[in-house]
């Protein structure tokens, strides 16, 4: 494979210098702070965060076994993918491939970065298609993204070929893991050992319900790492984000029950709208939302917009033609929603 990090790093970025804050130069306690120009009154939130995130990133490391050396921490893991493409891909020049249809932010990010995109298209099933993939890279291409489960279809992608994709492409592989708490997977963290052109996303903001604190997670080999940390904001985690998760990070338990209960949920409402007559195929979910083909998506949306239920139309995306994906609320939420749906005739 002979992946080398070198070779698909944009060079200004592999030569970058970074900004070293007054906290990267000096972090002992107990000292009299008089390096960062900070007010010495409004204890503790005059002070500028960790840069490192150290408190933070320890914990996360316990969590997931992974060390903190391969841990890049962000503001939401959105932040995580501007840093990758901003990273490797030279503006004008350069490609991404994003697998169709998958999460939004993809995109932008590399049309904010004018790197062009690459579709490719998955089967009508949503798995992957290796071929559509393969068939897309170009020498320019310098990541693939992949989401597993993904966004907006709701299922995994099969691991062994995502392996075969890590072994194939010479760039970076990025696998989303968003929702990967409400599959009956443990995810491709595994793996990090045996492929240092892989990245995983991971994010606190679903199954932890933390989507305000603003808080996401790269992992990876050391030296992508090394790299992501050279070009973030010096603070870009602040000081109440980094807190508040400290002391999150120790409910797991309560997290792992509320994951539990939605996905118990999510089994309940597949059945329930399997019965229903504008709804005609329940897609096969591994994440906390459902996406439904329905009659009508336009109409369907309209009616649920007037009782006050919002849903997302995804009809307009490939492969998702008439589809509408639904979002897995609590016991009474997802009643109303049924209530709602079923009071539809079109
Ligand atoms: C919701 C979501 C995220 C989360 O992004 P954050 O910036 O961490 O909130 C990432 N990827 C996918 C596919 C998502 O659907």
């Amino acid at each position: 494979m002979n992946f080398e990090l070198k070779n698909i790093i944009r060079k200004n970025i592999l030569e970058l210098k970074p900004y070293s804050s007054a906290r990267n130069e000096y972090s002992g306690s107990n000292v009299v702070l008089l390096d960062a120009n900070e007010n010495p009154y409004n204890e503790p939130y005059n002070r500028y965060p960790d840069p490192g995130q150290q408190n933070l990133k320890s914990k996360v490391s316990e969590l997931y076994h992974i060390p903190v050396s391969n841990i890049f921490l962000g503001n939401g893991s959105d932040e995580a993918i501007d840093l990758l493409i901003r990273a490797f891909c030279e503006p004008s020049v350069d490609r991404i491939i994003s697998i169709e249809p998958s999460y939004g932010m993809y995109k932008v990010c590399a049309d904010i970065q004018n790197v062009a995109v690459d579709g490719a298209l998955l089967n009508i099933d949503f798995s992957l298609n290796l071929e559509n993939i393969l068939s897309q890279i170009q020498k320019e291409t310098k990541i693939i993204f992949l989401c597993s489960p993904n966004n907006p279809s709701g299922n995994l992608l099969e691991e062994v070929k995502i392996i075969k994709l890590l072994e194939e492409f010479k760039g970076i592989v990025v696998v989303d893991e968003a929702y990967i708490d409400f599959a009956n997977s443990d995810g491709l963290l595994k793996l990090l050992p045996g492929f240092p052109n892989m990245v995983i996303l991971r994010t606190f903001s679903k199954a932890w319900g933390l989507a305000g604190i603003r808080l996401g997670m790269a992992f990876a080999s050391q030296e992508i790492i090394n790299i992501l940390n050279k070009i973030k904001y010096p603070y870009n985690l602040n000081i109440l984000t980094q807190n508040y998760a400290l002391g999150a990070l120790s409910s797991a338990k309560e997290m792992k029950i509320w994951v539990d209960r939605l996905i118990s949920e999510r089994e309940r409402i597949r059945k329930e709208l399997t019965k229903l007559p504008v709804v005609e195929r329940v897609f096969h979910s591994d994440a906390n939302f459902l996406l439904i083909k329905t009659t009508d998506p336009a109409a369907i949306y309209k009616i649920l917009v007037g009782k006050g239920i919002i849903v997302r139309d995804r009809s307009k995306v490939p492969l998702c033609e008439a589809c509408l994906r639904i979002t897995i609320g609590s016991k009474e939420e997802n009643d109303l929603l049924l209530d709602s749906l079923k009071s539809i005739s079109l």
